[in-house]
């Protein structure tokens, strides 16, 4: 049976946030959440800056040799993408005490978000940091709460000192997430559904994994990628275009909108 927290994907997306759930995230977890009162920030200092979009995908779903897995619930690739990893408890949190909530594990959604935590790392890139902003903060609007319920590992973390991350000021990031939740903050950036006309295509649907993708555009793509045109936008198609998106200089988003139309298929 799915866990509670099914709603994340939903509310990711409706802020216009891109989204990639894991196989079998529904019924993951160690066991069912209690009440959600927050978020807790993390990063996953995995070492190797240019070693990918979310290197630590895999260690967030299956564990560590020293702590089985899920280790949290969303994990946030550097292209701020959210990886949906599970619908249950999580363990991120350990011993801890944030606006009197001590149970870190059972009552705070873990992000753990692709840094290296390292002077290599820093600054964040713009639309991973703006990412973060935004998942937070509509899930505090989704579970009526404030930026104030929002911790970072490192405030949360007892006894003092035991975490380190994120490595970013959690008061300047809390500041973002208030001006999101008041809507004081400029509206994002979102991909239009439909690339338009022009001289020599028509009017073609967006296409991203995880929407209900008409094939026959699918298959466009698939073939202008060498791949097998099976019509399925599907983890390894992503991964090609995302490729694809590297190599002519544009956002590797994996998302086929009216740019990357132009430059897969003018
Ligand atoms: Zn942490």
């Amino acid at each position: 049976m799915a866990f509670s927290l099914t709603w994340l994907p939903d509310v990711l997306v409706n802020a216009g946030l891109k989204v990639a759930k894991s196989p079998g995230w529904e019924t993951r977890g160690h066991g069912d959440m209690g009440n959600i009162l927050g978020v807790l920030c993390h990063h996953t200092a995995t070492p190797g800056k240019n070693s990918g979009n979310m290197p630590t995908l895999n260690t967030l779903i299956t564990g560590r040799p020293d702590l089985p897995g899920p280790l949290s619930q969303l994990g946030l690739g550097r292209d701020g993408t959210y990886y949906i990893v599970a619908a249950g408890k999580c363990y991120h949190a350990g011993a801890g005490l944030w606006r009197g909530v001590t149970s870190g594990n059972s009552n705070f959604i873990g992000i753990e978000a692709e840094n290296t935590g390292g002077r290599d790392d820093s600054p964040w890139p713009p639309v991973q940091m703006d990412a973060y902003h935004r998942g937070v903060a509509a899930i505090l609007s989704h579970i009526g709460k404030s930026a104030d319920f929002c911790a970072g590992h490192k405030e949360y973390a007892l006894p003092a000192g035991r975490k380190s991350d994120p490595d970013f000021d959690m008061n300047v990031f809390r500041a973002a997430v208030t001006d999101i939740l008041n809507g004081a903050a400029p509206a994002p950036v979102l991909i239009p559904v439909v690339a338009p006309a022009t001289p020599t295509q028509p009017a073609r649907a967006t296409l991203r994994r995880g929407l209900p993708n008409d094939p026959a555009l699918v298959k466009i793509v698939q073939t202008k990628l060498g791949l097998t045109a099976d019509g399925d936008f599907g983890p390894g198609t992503e991964a090609a275009v995302r490729a694809f998106q590297s190599q002519h200089g544009a956002v590797p988003d994996g998302i086929i909108g009216p740019k990357t139309w132009l430059m897969i298929d003018p």
